[in-house]
């Protein structure tokens, strides 16, 4: 599938430091060995309701991750699914009316719209669920064979066949395999925990027929009325959610590709089945690293289609904000915390953008380059923006207060450059 286009990126002086990043497997830091070739994974979006702020900000906070590897000197290998076909969006086209193709269609080119607009750099593969069938259809047949997968018997007029994972099988290794893939070695959650998330968020733990509540659906089976693909030995149905994007990140990036990121809803059970269907087919783990954004509300609410109040970039660009600000908003709260988007968060950005841009102005002499290692300091250490906000704030400070000095011009470009390279805010 075609992706959207990046704005170019200016090259800085200099370089930034390796990358602290919180590795959600591992519970902690880690520092990303910086040897010139980099490889990430960022779960795209089911196309119906794209882009609300909390996909924005997980976009965003990846793209930070990237623009410092490029910074860096860092080869970077980006890659992004899109589900364009899902339960949630075929029960959204079937509740307003679409059809599920043209659904998807007008939410892909309003998503990478909006991300265009918000400067984040495009993946290198854009890849849809559905141009992925014929890589997905043997992946799981070689599960089957392997007797980490089985067949359910339809019951309560369901079809026979569905097929589902099993992660009781799969997470069997003998214990001198320290990289075999065992459930909970990504999320680290209690059985109890799993069982209320793998609920909540699009699994079936009462299926009948399954050989454990959390084994997940590799494939569905064609119902009356649902799209189909060929599935060879399957039989014909659609794929499930995880296998989707652990096929595509298995064909397109190295194997282990350096950081598998995503919105922090994801990790369970999305970024663990996947590091577990990984690990099945090739016995070598599906990323050396799991890296999380936190959850968006609106004024302190949980943001969420049922309740209504999803915040949408497209609707914040319509209503003439500039996409340069919703970034800078969304750049004032690091990435791994869980916030809100606020009215007041905005205003706060639009007069920080002003005033950045007015300082440019103004910029002293020989300022730019404490300015950019500053940036880059907080930047490498786990992606901490608030940090690297607060330190251009101080030199826009500086430069206002000297604003009768003759102003540089040099220092000027090379802020403005260093903002757009490893902020992506173009002053
Ligand atoms: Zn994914």
């Amino acid at each position: 599938m075609k992706s959207w286009t990046s704005r170019p990126v200016p090259q800085l002086p200099g370089a930034m430091p390796a990358v602290r990043l919180f590795d959600t497997a591992r519970d902690g830091p880690v520092t990303l060995d910086a040897a010139g070739e980099q490889s990430m994974y960022v779960c795209g979006i089911t196309p119906y309701d794209a882009t609300h702020m909390g996909h924005a900000a997980s976009y965003v906070a990846f793209d930070l991750l990237n623009r410092a590897w490029r910074d860096g000197g860092q080869r970077v290998a980006y890659v992004q699914n899109v589900t364009d076909v899902d339960d949630p969006l075929l029960e959204r086209a079937t509740a307003t009316g679409v059809d599920w193709r043209d659904l998807a269609a007008s939410q892909i080119e309003l998503f990478q719209t909006d991300m265009e607009a918000l400067n984040v750099l495009a993946p290198d593969d854009y890849i849809g669920a559905v141009e992925a069938i014929p890589l997905i259809v043997p992946a799981i047949e070689t599960l089957l064979e392997r007797g980490l997968a089985y067949r359910v018997a339809g019951t309560d007029g369901e079809p026979d066949g569905d097929v589902y994972y099993d992660v009781e099988a799969a997470g069997k290794h003998s214990a001198e395999d320290t990289d075999a893939w065992t459930l909970g070695c990504v999320s680290h959650l209690s059985d109890a925990e799993m069982l209320e998330l793998f609920a909540e968020r699009g699994g079936d733990p009462g299926r009948a027929g399954k050989r454990q509540a959390l084994d997940p659906l590799l494939w569905r089976v064609a119902r009356d009325g649902e799209p189909r693909w060929a599935g060879g030995e399957l039989g014909e149905g659609r794929p499930g959610w995880h296998i989707e994007c652990t096929v595509i990140a298995q064909k397109y990036l190295p194997a282990p590709f350096t950081v598998q990121g995503g919105g922090s809803d994801l990790v369970f059970p999305h970024h663990e089945m996947g590091a577990g269907h990984a690990y099945s087919l090739t016995g070598t783990p599906l990323a050396k690293h799991f890296a999380h954004a936190g959850m968006v509300g609106l004024d302190g609410e949980k943001m969420s289609k049922s309740k209504g109040n999803l915040v949408l970039v497209s609707k914040l660009r319509a209503a003439g904000e500039e996409p340069a600000a919703i970034r800078l908003a969304i750049l004032a709260h690091h990435y791994r915390s869980d916030w809100s988007w606020t009215d007041e968060g905005i205003h706060e950005a639009k007069r920080r953008l002003g005033s950045w841009r007015k300082a440019l102005q103004s910029a002293p002499s020989g300022s730019a380059k404490a300015l950019i290692e500053q940036m880059r300091a907080a930047l490498s250490d786990d992606l901490k923006a608030p940090e690297a906000l607060a330190a251009v704030d101080a030199w826009a400070g500086a430069a206002l207060a000297a604003g009768d000095t003759p102003a540089s011009a040099t220092d000027a470009a090379l802020v403005s450059d260093a903002v757009n390279a490893l902020l992506g805010i173009e002053l």
